[in-house]
């Protein structure tokens, strides 16, 4: 085993808030225990490329509060093949680079499995993706400023809809996993919760409205997870609903790309802060081909194998508090 001495970090696949500051631990990190790190741009398509510059502690300045990535991301076709990989491997041999903190989801970790494989080089995995549905961990890097995103959004859409009587049909993201729906849905009190995970029936969902509707709501917001199990999209939902209650007006409202942009939330910073200096740590320390994560607020770590294995559970105390709530 060589001692490390210079550090190649990376962001990949999805952007999610928070990546920086975790770009930022890592490179302080690096720069406090005497490690070179290299900053890699635009993920693995970087690699490829030779988008390769060496950061110091002054070049993660201001960035702890920024969205997005600055290192950017990309999703890199030539990675999945063993040529591109290749490639990947000469251009870091070029900077001298022996070991990667891989900053992403699990498709990047799945890359980063191949490369380890191929070429021995020791990675660490940061689990940064809004979707919260990565093996290992708690808590993924962006999923928490996802959530505070999607409940100011239904603040914002619950005005309206109590202004007109109106029945809202939010969708979220989530084609797999419907942590996002489940949990903002509870904090922005949706009256409703459709996910991948449960197959609840359009009928429940009708039934629901109209003893609400007796009850005397007059309007009402229904949550969606992109992929929710029913396997009809909003609009087909919308036009059902309608279709059967012809009395309520119906809208439906696409959050899309704003769940992943805006200013990390103290969480996702303090989440980003801690497990950058662990993967340093823990590559220092001379464990490799893991993933750090959080359980029970402690840093742990998993196999990058685990990490990309299945889906993650929902939580069903979440199901039974939602449908309790929404009489
Ligand atoms: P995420 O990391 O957010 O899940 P993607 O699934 O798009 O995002 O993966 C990011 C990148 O990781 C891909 O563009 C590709 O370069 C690499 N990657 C994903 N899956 C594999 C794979 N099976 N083999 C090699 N590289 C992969």
């Amino acid at each position: 085993m060589t001692k490390i001495k210079k550090i190649g970090v990376l962001t990949s696949g999805g952007d999610a808030p928070g990546m920086n500051a975790a770009v930022r631990a890592v490179v302080r990190t690096s720069v406090y225990k005497n490690i070179e790190c290299f900053g890699i741009y635009k993920g693995y398509q970087g690699m490829i490329e030779g988008l390769i510059k060496k950061l110091n502690a002054r070049s993660v300045n201001n960035i702890i509060n920024k969205g997005g990535t600055v290192l950017k991301t990309a999703r890199c076709v030539e990675f999945y093949k063993k040529e591109g990989r290749e490639k990947a491997y000469n251009k870091i041999k070029e900077f001298e680079i022996d070991a990667l903190v891989i900053i992403g989801g699990d498709g990047s970790f799945t890359g980063a499995i191949h490369f380890n494989k191929e070429y021995n080089i020791p990675v660490i995995g940061i689990p940064g993706t809004i979707d919260n549905d990565i093996s290992g961990t708690s808590f993924t890097i962006g999923y928490d400023t996802a959530l505070n995103t999607v409940v100011e959004s239904i603040d914002k859409i619950r005005d309206t809809a109590i202004s007109h009587n109106r029945l809202f049909i939010v969708e979220v993201m989530g084609r797999d996993a419907g942590h996002i729906a489940l949990n903002a849905g509870i904090g922005g009190g949706a009256e409703e919760i459709l996910i991948p995970e449960e197959d609840m029936g359009l009928e429940r969902l009708l039934d629901s409205l109209k003893k609400s509707q007796k009850s005397g709501k007059s309007s009402s917001i229904i949550m969606v997870a992109e992929g929710d199990k029913t396997g009809k999209n909003v609009f087909e939902i919308a036009s059902y609903v309608e279709n059967n209650m012809p009395e309520y007006e119906v809208r439906v409202s696409v959050l899309g790309h704003i769940q992943r942009g805006g200013s990390p939330s103290c969480f996702d910073r303090v989440l980003a802060s801690r497990m950058g200096v662990h993967a340093i740590d823990t590559l220092l320390n001379g464990t490799y081909n893991v993933m750090v994560g959080i359980k029970d607020d402690m840093m742990v770590l998993s196999p990058l194998e685990e990490a990309i294995k299945g889906q993650t559970e929902i939580n069903k105390d979440l199901i039974r508090v939602s449908e309790i709530l929404s009489i």
